[in-house]
This record gives structure tokens, sequence and C-alpha cells, in this order.
């Protein structure tokens, strides 16, 4: 069992060879990529598609934890991420470009490690690696993506769509990430005290994936398809249901009725909630990072979707002046920004 540990320094390689390492394997996979990484732009062509364009900045210590998050990991989520945007506009994600800034504490072997899990993303969702920057940080590592996407232009979805009565729908089910999350940190204070614990993570293998290895939902936008369905405004859950409800609504210009019993989620969520004292509901109103689709869709296509398992109608849209509300299991109606913790008390 000899596992060869060697560990590059960064400057050995130079930033050009590192840049050529990890870049080196790439197969371009899209029509619309017409040159990759190699030149001082990438070029690409959509025809006559209409381009979404999405960016995310992380940085460590704040969007991700190297004691707990592997690097392969971190490069997928990083990837995934963006992705989910691009899907949230209803398009099809055809390139992405990344940028690194990183310090003398990662090796060449970690950056690979990094990279490994960017190229998987890729592979998974179909998507060309065209470009990046790549310098060097004085504290820890800041990962910045772009992701392009493309959409016929009668298709793009947009925040501000919605009508009212139209049914307010989910796909998947929430806040798993959130209680993967508090599990994730639990464990690691109990590490930092005695390095001898062993972290209890077994039974919970859902939420902690859903943590550390979310995946973006390519599915349903094929299923939208497929089934003929344009929803009329959409947007991906990445801080919490009630959050982005909000953001409906406001660009909507509309209210909301969100049935709490409705709200799909997972028994793991429930339990390790239950574990934490939180209301599972909260978890899923308030926890981040499901990157599930929130959306909505006119009554008249009800009859395309109803029988579809990959999605749950959790609500319907209002007149604005009737506000955004959670229907409790109670049958009261509470207004949901100001609830959000405090329900949980
Ligand atoms: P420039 O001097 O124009 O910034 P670079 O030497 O940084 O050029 O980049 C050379 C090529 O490598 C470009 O195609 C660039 O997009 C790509 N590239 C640079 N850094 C990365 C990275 N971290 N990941 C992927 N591609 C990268
Ligand atoms: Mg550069």
């Amino acid at each position: 069992m000899s596992k060869e540990n060697k560990q590059t320094s960064v400057s050995e390689l130079g930033e050009f060879g590192l840049i050529e390492r990890l870049t080196k394997d790439i197969k371009i996979k899209n029509a619309s990529t017409i040159k990759g990484v190699g030149d001082d732009a990438a070029v690409m062509n959509y025809k006559d598609k209409q381009v979404v364009v999405s960016t995310d900045l992380l940085t460590e210590g704040v969007h991700f934890n190297l004691m707990y998050a592997p690097l392969k990991h971190l490069g997928y989520k990083a990837v995934v991420v963006n992705l989910s945007d691009i899907y949230a506009m209803n398009a099809k994600p055809t390139q992405i470009t990344v940028s690194i800034a990183i310090s003398s504490k990662f090796s060449v072997e970690a950056l690979d490690e990094l990279y490994a899990g960017i190229h998987l993303a890729c592979e998974t969702y179909n998507v060309d690696l065209v470009g990046g920057d790549t310098t060097s940080s004085l504290t820890g590592l800041t990962i910045s993506i772009t992701a392009l996407g493309e959409v016929e232009k009668d298709k793009v979805v947009q925040r501000s769509g919605a009508k009212v009565s139209d049914l307010l729908c989910v796909s998947g089910d929430l806040g798993g990430a959130y209680m993967g999350l508090q599990l994730l940190e639990r464990e690691n204070e109990v590490f930092k005290v005695d390095n001898n614990m062993q972290p209890k993570l077994e039974g919970y293998d859902y939420i902690l994936e859903r943590q550390l290895k979310p995946e973006a939902r390519m599915d349903i936008v094929a299923i939208f398809e497929k089934l003929g369905i344009v929803p009329t405004s959409m947007i991906d859950i990445s801080d919490g249901l009630s959050s982005e409800i909000m953001h409906l609504c406001k660009n909507s210009a509309l209210g909301c009725s969100l049935f709490e019993d409705k709200v799909p989620m997972d028994n793991q969520t429930k339990q390790m909630a239950e574990e934490f004292s939180i209301n599972p509901i909260v978890a899923a109103l308030n926890g981040g990072e499901d990157y599930e689709l929130l959306f909505t869709i006119s009554l008249d296509d009800y009859e395309k979707m109803k029988n579809d398992p990959d999605f749950t109608i959790i609500g319907h849209m209002t007149e604005a002046a009737e506000g955004v509300n959670l229907v409790t299991a109670a049958g009261s109606s509470i207004p949901l920004e100001a609830q959000g913790w405090n329900h949980a008390k």
C-alpha cells in the first residue's frame, strides 16, 4: 500500500506549465465552441440562438471549508452551481471559463484534484471548458466560474413572467443541503476538540451528498421540452425557498400562497432537523444550496405535467395586494418573510 504522495509546488511548473497541465486533456463537445483554451480569447458561434451568461465567485473560508470539502467535490460543485443558473433560464449550458487565485499552500497535485472535479462536471453536463485565468493569492483559494448557455429565443424564462393563478412548482426536495452542512459543521467541531474522534456520518449519505456534491437540474429543462411546457417564470434555489419565492413575486409584481404541507423534503432531512431541534420547514425555507428549480406554469399546462413525478406543486400566484403567504398545515396564513426563523420556535 505505498501511495505516491509527492507534492509539487506550482513554482516548479510555472504559470504556463500549470495551465497546460490542467487543460491538456480537454476535448471540445459542443458545435458552438469554435476555439477553446489556448488563445487570447475563446471563440463561439451560437447561430440564431440566444446566449445566456452567468458568473459566480467562491472564496475559501466564506463559501467553502477545505476541512470537510474535498477539492474534487469543490471543483465539481463550483461548476454545478453555475450551470444551475443557466438551467434556471430554461437554457442549455455549453461553455465555462474557470479563474483561480491560489496561495502557495496548494500543490500542483491539489489543483489536479480540483480540476478532476471540474472536468467531471463538464463531462456530466456536456459543457466545454474554454478558458480562464490563473493568478496567485496571499491567502487561500478563490474560484470564479463563468458559464455560457444557449436557448431558442421564445423559450427564455425570466423571473418576471408569472401571472395570477399560475401554479408554483419545485423540482426534487428541499432543505437537504442545509442539514448536510449542519452535520458536517457539528462533526468538524467535535474533531477540532478531539482528533481521535471519528465523525459520525453514517446513514446520512443523501444530505451529505446534497451539500458536498450537488447536481444541477439538467433533466428538468429536458422534461419541459418533452412535455411542451415553457414555465412562465423560473429561478434556481440557491438561497432557500423563501428568498427565491420573494424574487419571483417581486419581479413578477405578484403575491403568492405557499402550502407548508406540500413542500417536498427527504426523510434524512427531517431526521437531521429533528436531531438539531429545527423545524424541517425552516431548513427548506431558509437553508440554501439545494439547486432545485422553482418555477411557475400556466394552469393551461397543468394537464401536461400533473402525472410527472419530477415536480411538486407547492402553491399558486395571487394578486400582489394579497401578499406572499405561507399557509400552515393547520390552515392559517402567515406572511412568508416575517415568518421564516421564528416558526422554528
Ligand atoms: P492571458 O495572458 O491572455 O491571460 P493566459 O496565459 O492566462 O493568457 O491563458 C492562456 C490560455 O489558457 C487562455 O486560453 C486562457 O483562457 C487559458 N487559461 C488560463 N488559466 C486557466 C485556468 N485556470 N483554467 C482554464 N483555462 C485557463
Ligand atoms: Mg491570464
